[in-house]
């Protein structure tokens, strides 16, 4: 997870900016912050980036993919189709939105199918929250054609794909609104942070009232203005927004090095029996982020684990490892131990939580390996990798090797 690797003097010089004003909130008092406005630097470069009309910078990815969801229009009762496989935070947004978590199975990409999407439909279905998943995106073609016949509204939680791309369009951009993590173990880090990304004004518009309490920030003067929705404070500080501008600003360079990096790793690993990769829809649109194994079946994977761990290798499943990303590991969302669970006791389960209908989710994660990329690691290193891991996979399949 590169950002942490290239903590240097550029994030120092973003943050020594502020700290000379010494104005650490973003609005307001102008005569003292010498021009200093790092939130709306880092909004402008993060839109350059990903090709975006607007950005919208927060206080963490989380708050940035529930305000994505409410400025979308999703809100009390609304069916929501998410994906069992995401980092928790997304169906924590759903659930703060006042509306209701469908999960619906992906595939091979690691990300929600449009089969599996469609099966999931119900007439009270209002949108998809898209996760693209370990630095690669989900299938989009497929999937917008399930979004345009249903009319639905599209989110994207891209909080680990920053960076990631389909066909030349960048995650985040492809629905109504998308969002990003700036926490510390992303492409890019603030510490913590997160941004909304959209193409459409009145869902920017919205997402800055509400991650502010409902202030419209029309006029110079934030607090005397006019309050058109309530919200709640999301908002992110300065000194987050400055590093978070400079790491922005590093993120082609970690791409280009991660790629380079992943290429190299399953050249190498592609000749080693019993090794196949997790779905690209689009190669040249990889973060890269991680590399991501699928071995033939969860006994294989297991013993794999085991083998990289007994030889001191990174390499984690997300099933049969305390991961927090499957639904496996959700216990208090399947007994709705939750302070947010007044949508589900309103309006009813949508679905039984415990009996869900997602085989393939079942099947790929049990499967996949996936390793944290460093974009700092040297040609020498990726080898020494990728050789580790092919002894750790023929002994953990002799037959197959
Ligand atoms: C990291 C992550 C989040 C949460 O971001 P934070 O900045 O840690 O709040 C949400 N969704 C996904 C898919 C993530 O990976």
């Amino acid at each position: 997870m590169p950002g942490m690797e290239f903590f240097g003097a550029q994030e120092r010089a973003e943050i020594n900016d502020v700290l000379e004003t010494g104005i650490l909130f973003r609005y307001n008092h102008e005569a003292q912050r010498n021009n200093v406005y790092k939130a709306r630097e880092f909004e402008a470069e993060v839109a350059k980036l990903v090709g975006a009309n607007y950005a919208h910078a927060v206080a963490n990815g989380s708050a940035a993919a529930l305000c994505a969801m409410v400025a979308a229009g999703i809100g009390a009762g609304d069916e929501v189709i998410v994906p069992p496989f995401t980092y928790v935070a997304t169906i924590e947004a759903v659930l703060l939105a006042g509306a209701l978590p469908v999960f619906a199975d992906i595939d091979e990409t690691l990300c929600l199918s449009a089969e599996g999407i469609r099966r999931a439909i119900t007439p009270r279905t209002k949108g998809i929250c898209l996760v693209h998943m370990c630095g690669q995106m989900a299938d989009m073609d497929a999937i917008m054609d399930v979004v345009n016949e249903h009319n639905l509204v599209l989110v994207e939680d891209a909080g680990q794909a920053m960076g990631a791309s389909y066909k030349g369009i960048s995650t985040g951009l492809w629905g109504r609104a998308g969002a990003y993590s700036f926490d510390f173990f992303k492409i890019a880090t603030a510490g913590e942070g997160g941004i909304m990304v959209t193409n459409d004004e009145q869902v920017y518009r919205f997402a800055d009232n509400y991650s502010d309490h409902g202030h419209d920030h029309i006029g110079s003067n934030r607090g005397m203005e006019q309050h058109p929705v309530l919200g709640f404070n999301y908002r992110i500080s300065e000194l987050h927004a400055a590093v978070g501008l400079a790491q922005t600003r590093r993120v082609p360079t970690i791409v280009q090095q991660n790629n380079t990096h992943k290429k190299r790793l399953m050249d190498r690993l592609s000749n080693v029996a019993g090794v196949s990769f997790a779905r690209i829809p689009d190669p040249s649109g990889d973060s890269a982020t991680f590399l991501n194994l699928l071995l033939p079946n969860e006994a294989a994977a297991r013993q794999t684990v085991a083998e990289l761990q007994a030889a001191g290798v990174g390499g984690f499943n997300y099933w049969f490892t305390n991961m927090y990303h499957f639904i496996n590991q959700w216990d208090h969302l399947k007994e709705m131990r939750t302070a947010s669970a007044l949508p589900i006791e309103k309006f009813g389960a949508p679905q039984d939580y415990n009996n869900l209908d997602i085989p393939k989710a079942q099947e790929v994660i049990g499967r996949l390996i996936s390793f944290g990329i460093r974009a700092t690691w040297t040609p020498e290193e990726v080898d020494a990798l990728a050789d580790q891991i092919g002894v750790a996979v023929n002994r953990a399949m002799p037959v197959a090797a």
